[in-house]
């Protein structure tokens, strides 16, 4: 890393016609410092926020990413900081007046010949870990599933070597919900399409209680149940068979082993990178996050799409002031239509709660320099990349087709992992500019800094600095180049991610629009 940086007062403005710009220097910069362009700060701005390059009159428009961020509340003077309480929040682009496919990116170059070594499942998709993970319909046999998997992964795991994990799928759902009301098919197949996430080798094992509203039939597709009613991989507590809790976690870990001996024969093979399904996100992000990470994931977003992997974005109100630019670049009208359609559901949905976009930024977003979602916005669909848009999924559906893919979750880390688990991620890349210890237990989680002071002070967390991109120590492209190969290597189990190393695997989080009851 260079040194220059600290003694070198530095900003980084991302477009020509920003008219602000943030600040690189570890811990802010002086009223008083000059820059090497000539600017001098007229007061003292702290690290990643924004320093206006110009004078900018009230009510005038504040430019960043070449796009208006908002408008100043007062007169701002050229150097001094452009802080929240100084700017005023645009309104969100309208959905009925947007470009349909009207600048679509023209196809890239394919990218031949990359490789991951990965288990392939009867149902074509190939998983980057081989776990058992136990289906549960409800809250209810939560407690006794995380019972049976301490003992399972304690006596039994060890006789399967190629196993790597027992996880136990639980959450807060399953009864006590309006099963049938508008909104229910969300969560519900959230818990379908994760049981068939491709790390979990392709067959479920679930764990029901008997009387609860969320049946395993529910749970499972059809074609599923045919395989369960000649091999049957559901234990229900209530059955009349179980005559103890001892009975009971006995069936649970005879069923666990069987399923332990089928993966256990599974083996690494080497795959085209084409069968990778990659899942970005931010979270904890800062006014760097736009500038060095999210570039840097989405410069390896196009490596990944060239070499015919799905990648897909996410979290809907970091992507709903940037609409504008998305339908341009999607595919064709029919996409740009299901754009739209997913973003109309989310407003819909926030104003029913009687909140709206502003309820993102967090305070600690804000403290780390963002000063509203437009500017979050901005940077945050820099993890999308260049290329044309190819696919939309509702929150919790499986995605079924290659290329960039826009898949529908709300913005919260937890909710949106699990979505994207749902959607069948196979390696998960997450960029953190605040710092966060993030992690899932059913696929590897990249973690990329947006500040190389971050990397340093949680090296046992990060996988990976984009921070030197800001300090000009590296480019995008070579760290996204770097970010692409970790992504060969993580998912050939070469490289442990730090959240594996520690065994730090956050809960699933579903999201439910649905009433309880
Ligand atoms: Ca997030």
């Amino acid at each position: 890393m260079s040194t220059n940086t600290k003694l070198r007062p530095m900003y980084v403005q991302v477009n020509p016609l920003d008219t602000v710009a943030i600040i690189v220097n570890e811990g802010g910069l002086q009223a008083g410092t000059q820059f090497d362009s000539g600017l001098t700060l007229i007061e003292d701005v702290p690290e990643a926020h924004k320093v206006a390059l110009v004078d900018i009159e009230a009510g005038a428009p504040i430019l960043r990413y070449g796009s208006i961020i908002g408008y100043a509340r007062v007169a701002i003077e050229k150097g001094s900081w452009v802080h929240e309480e100084r700017v005023r929040l645009p309104v969100a682009p309208a959905l009925d007046d947007l470009p349909l496919a009207t600048a679509v990116p023209p196809p890239m170059a394919p990218l031949e010949g990359f490789t991951f070594e990965g288990f392939r499942n009867d149902d074509g998709s190939v998983g980057t870990k081989n776990i058992l993970g136990i289906t549960t319909t409800v809250q209810c046999v939560a407690a006794t599933v995380d019972f049976a998997v301490k003992r399972i992964k304690a006596e039994i795991l060890p006789r399967y070597p190629n196993v790597d994990d027992v996880i136990a799928l639980t959450h807060n759902y399953g009864c006590g919900v309006a099963i049938d009301a508008p909104g229910a098919e969300i969560p519900i197949r959230t818990l379908r399409n994760i049981s068939l996430n491709p790390n979990l080798g392709g067959a479920p094992m679930v764990v029901s209680l008997g009387c609860e509203k969320l049946q395993p039939v529910m749970l499972l597709p059809s074609n599923t149940l045919q395989i369960l009613s000649s091999a049957p991989y559901v234990v229900r507590m209530q059955d009349e068979q179980h005559h103890s809790f001892g009975e009971i976690v006995a069936a649970i870990m005879q069923l666990a082993e069987k399923r332990l001996a089928q993966l256990n024969m599974r083996h690494r093979e080497t795959r085209p990178a084409s069968d990778l399904v990659v899942g970005v996100q931010c979270g904890g992000s800062d006014a760097f996050s736009g500038v060095t990470a999210n570039p840097a994931v989405g410069y390896a977003t196009d490596l990944l799409v060239r070499a015919g992997a799905t990648v897909m974005f996410s979290e809907v109100t970091e992507v709903r002031d940037a609409i504008h630019l998305l339908t341009a670049r999607a595919a064709d009208e029919q996409v740009a239509r299901d754009l739209i359609r997913e973003m109309a559901w989310y407003d819909a949905y926030l104003a029913r709660g009687g909140v709206d976009r502003s309820a993102n930024p967090s305070p600690g977003n804000k403290m780390g320099g963002l000063t509203n979602i437009v500017e979050k916005t901005l940077g945050s669909v820099a993890k999308a990349g260049t290329g044309a848009i190819h696919g939309v999924f509702g929150p919790g559906e499986r995605v079924t087709k290659k290329g960039l893919i826009f898949a529908a979750t709300p913005a919260g880390d937890f909710i949106c992992g699990t979505l994207q688990l749902a959607a069948s991620m196979n390696v998960h890349i997450f960029t953190t500019g605040r710092g966060t210890p993030y992690g899932l237990a059913m696929v590897p989680v990249i973690k990329v800094a947006s500040r190389t002071s971050l990397a340093q002070r949680w090296p046992d967390l990060i996988d990976m600095d984009a921070g030197t991109i800001a300090t000009g120590d590296a480019t995008i492209g070579e760290v996204g180049t770097q970010l692409f190969q970790m992504v060969l290597d993580v998912a050939s189990g070469r490289k442990q991610t730090w959240t594996d190393y520690w065994g730090l695997h956050n809960d699933l989080a579903l999201f439910n629009p649905s009433p309880v009851t």
